[in-house]
């Protein structure tokens, strides 16, 4: 009888805490349709195949993937990739042509890089669809102007910007895993798998942590993921690892609803923050 209550009073705790504040977060995909090193024998159409069926298995539909044209002019093979993305009930957007560091290139060339990416993005894409941004490596540029400028560019076409409020940079597995598996090093691979799936808890909680203390309350997150091979291999139990944190996902479009993505940090580096860390270092740099 006691052991009941106690069960009871512990599963009723729990599912109180779980309802009375999830954890808001839309998932995005960065770099499609190529990204990082393979396992041989692996097909980067097999990845995408991987990482859907995941998406599919939590019912998540209109999850934004974010892609670079120039893979698919170089490897035109890889169109399918994109076309599959879509057939799925996933979304498109631009994250340049070309993936170029924007502190390498004139705030005009880097201008014409989005304009670029567009060719293909409208084949498969609404322009209500793909009108989001994403600044590869995070960098919005390490001059005033190149900053104002390309942000004035993206207002004047209505784009919006898909910050990333959460990173762990899941990108950094995918060549370990390569070599790991092709070596048939199955502890090595078991390894990657704990330190992955532990990496993205502290660094979520750490997100959480930092959006309580910027502005007293939980924000609706974006979560920053790209499409490699060791990310499609983890992606169920990463949704898995979210979800019993209490994580909800959610669209990309409510979550920049969340007024905190008016804020406009100023911040100019050549570095990679997340767009809490630049909020963080507002006037400090
Ligand atoms: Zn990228």
């Amino acid at each position: 009888m006691i052991r009941n209550v106690v069960f009871l009073i512990l599963f009723g705790v729990n599912v109180l805490a779980a309802q009375a504040a999830p954890i808001k977060m839309a998932i995005t995909v960065d770099d499609l349709p190529v990204h990082g090193s393979m396992p041989e024998g692996e097909s980067r159409l097999e990845i995408a195949e991987k990482m859907l069926k995941a998406f599919e298995k939590h019912n998540l539909k209109g999850v934004y993937g974010f892609i670079n044209a120039k893979n698919v002019d170089e490897m035109p093979e890889t169109f399918k990739i994109l076309k599959l993305w879509k057939d799925k009930g996933q979304f498109l957007a631009n994250h340049t042509y070309s993936h170029i560091s924007i502190q390498k290139i004139s705030s005009q060339q880097y201008i014409q890089d989005i304009l670029k990416n567009e060719v293909t993005l409208k084949k498969l894409a609404t322009e209500q669809e793909y009108k989001f941004f994403r600044y590869p490596f995070l960098r919005e540029g390490e001059t005033v102007e190149k900053r104002e400028t390309v942000r004035e560019f993206l207002k004047q076409n209505h784009y919006q910007i898909a910050q990333v409020t959460v990173d762990f940079d899941d990108w950094y597995y995918n060549e370990p895993y390569a070599e790991c598996k092709d070596l048939k090093a199955k502890t090595c691979v078991q390894f990657l798998k704990d330190s992955y799936l532990e990496f993205a808890r502290t660094k979520l909680k750490e997100s959480l942590s930092l959006s309580k203390e910027l502005f007293g309350r939980d924000i609706k997150h974006i979560l920053l993921l790209h499409i490699g091979a060791f990310n499609a291999e983890m992606m169920d139990d990463l949704l898995k690892t979210y979800k019993k944190m209490g994580v909800e996902f959610i669209p990309l479009q409510e979550a920049v609803n969340d007024p905190i993505y008016k804020i406009d940090s100023k911040f100019v580096a050549p570095k990679s923050l997340t767009f809490l860390e630049q909020i963080q270092k507002m006037g400090k740099n």
